[in-house]
């Protein structure tokens, strides 16, 4: 508990007496926190003793939900959390590069991540090279004697695609560059970058960790202490701290991550065939199944966790999805994932809309396209609200 002695004079001097401590982590609004002397903050800021001083750099919540996803990651120092997932992306790429470097990315990255790559790292003096994560030799030689990192991330977006993370992370080892992996996707429980000699982690934890679309949360952390501060220190100085209820709510969701991904995933293997089987439905892509393109790789980094995102494409182009999404009673049409529900999203209108037709479709995505965040809901249900919307779709196809 912490107890506020300090300022006695305008607040009260001690909380109420209790004996017993609380179970549920309290929350810490407090931006600053009052030490005794100048010799104990002198102490404090040479870590020799555990402080808090002001919040920006560092407050209760955010460390409780950063031990929890590094004891999930197996990171060895304590992670950074901030306030987006993007602004983790934003402290890995602005904190650890400089002008004159260079950074290969994957080219199916999320797309504020690929935005910083082409429009924001460009105008400070960083220059990039997008890839295709599944393609090891591509990246190889993509690589520069200035290139300094590789950002990855492990299934992409919306294709569903595996990326060849056992031999990019061999080559940046022998090459000496930092391999950052963005585990949003994947989560510490399908996949732990560490485990395949990955340098630095990042999440959103918005997504699948907190799980219940009221927060948004990043969190970043480097196997190598000296970079780890380094993160560590350009989040505090560009601010990228989260607020106090953010972390308190993500932990409170975090309880539940386990059971929450089990049941997501499940449903999205039973989704994804089901769907496979509707009319209309022209092609499924779920990373566990035996007709996935990648199903090999898949298996082998992720096992049995082929994780809760299924795609799919329907015939009839836009009519035929604008039928779908207002015929699926009971599923957002929303562009996030990782909710407790079902949210359905439809790249050619969203995420991918700034594309040409002709660039969509060199991805393969169409009209037809849509990507399912599968949730928890009861399975039963959620195939027959598919089963409606694709009879729906195929009706004004
Ligand atoms: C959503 C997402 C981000 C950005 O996270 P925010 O919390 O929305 O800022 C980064 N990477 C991936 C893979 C994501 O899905």
């Amino acid at each position: 508990m912490i107890r506020n002695t300090r300022g006695s004079l305008i607040r009260p001097d001690a909380l109420p007496e209790t004996a017993s401590s609380p179970v549920v982590t309290p929350l810490s609004p407090s931006v600053v926190y009052a030490s005794d002397t100048p010799d104990m903050l002198d102490d404090q800021y040479e870590g020799h003793v555990q402080g808090y001083t002001y919040s920006r750099e560092g407050h209760p919540n955010a460390d409780v939900v950063a031990q929890h996803i590094d004891r999930m990651e197996g990171a060895p120092h304590l992670g950074i959390v901030t306030a987006s997932g993007m602004a983790a992306v934003s402290a890995v790429l602005m904190g650890l590069l400089k002008a004159g470097d260079h950074v290969i990315g994957g080219n199916r990255l999320y797309g504020r991540s690929l935005r910083m790559m082409t429009e924001d790292l460009p105008r400070l003096g960083i220059e990039t090279t997008l890839v295709d994560a599944g393609d090891a030799q591509a990246v190889q030689a993509a690589i520069r004697p200035e290139t300094k990192l590789i950002l990855i991330e492990v299934v992409s977006n919306p294709t569903l695609r595996v990326a060849d993370v056992s031999c990019i992370a061999q080559l940046s080892q022998k090459a000496g560059i930092l391999l950052a992996v963005d585990n949003t996707f994947t989560t510490p429980k399908a996949f732990q970058p560490y485990a395949y000699g990955a340098d630095i982690v990042i999440h959103s934890i918005t997504k699948l960790l907190a799980g219940h679309s009221d927060v948004l949360l990043g969190y970043a952390s480097a196997r190598d202490a000296t970079l780890n501060d380094r993160l560590r220190t350009f989040a505090v100085t560009a601010g990228l701290t989260p607020s106090a209820f953010d972390c308190w709510l993500a932990e409170r969701g975090m309880l539940s991550f386990d059971l929450r991904f089990e049941r997501a995933q499940s449903n999205a293997a039973a989704l994804a065939d089901h769907l496979a089987g509707l009319p209309g439905v022209t092609r499924v892509i779920y990373p566990g199944r035996a007709d996935h393109p990648d199903i090999e790789r898949s298996t082998d980094l992720l096992g049995e966790n082929a994780c809760n995102m299924v795609s799919f494409e329907i015939a009839g182009g836009r009519d035929a999805a604008n039928a779908f999404t207002r015929a699926a009673h009971g599923i957002s049409f929303a562009p996030t994932l990782g909710d407790v529900g079902t949210t359905l999203s439809h790249p050619a209108s969203s995420s991918h809309r700034a594309l040409s037709p002709e660039d969509r479709a060199a991805i393969e995505i169409t009209e037809g396209y849509f990507r399912v965040s599968v949730g928890i809901e009861d399975i039963d249900a959620l195939k027959s609200a598919f089963t409606t919307a694709a009879a729906a779709a195929a009706q004004s196809a």
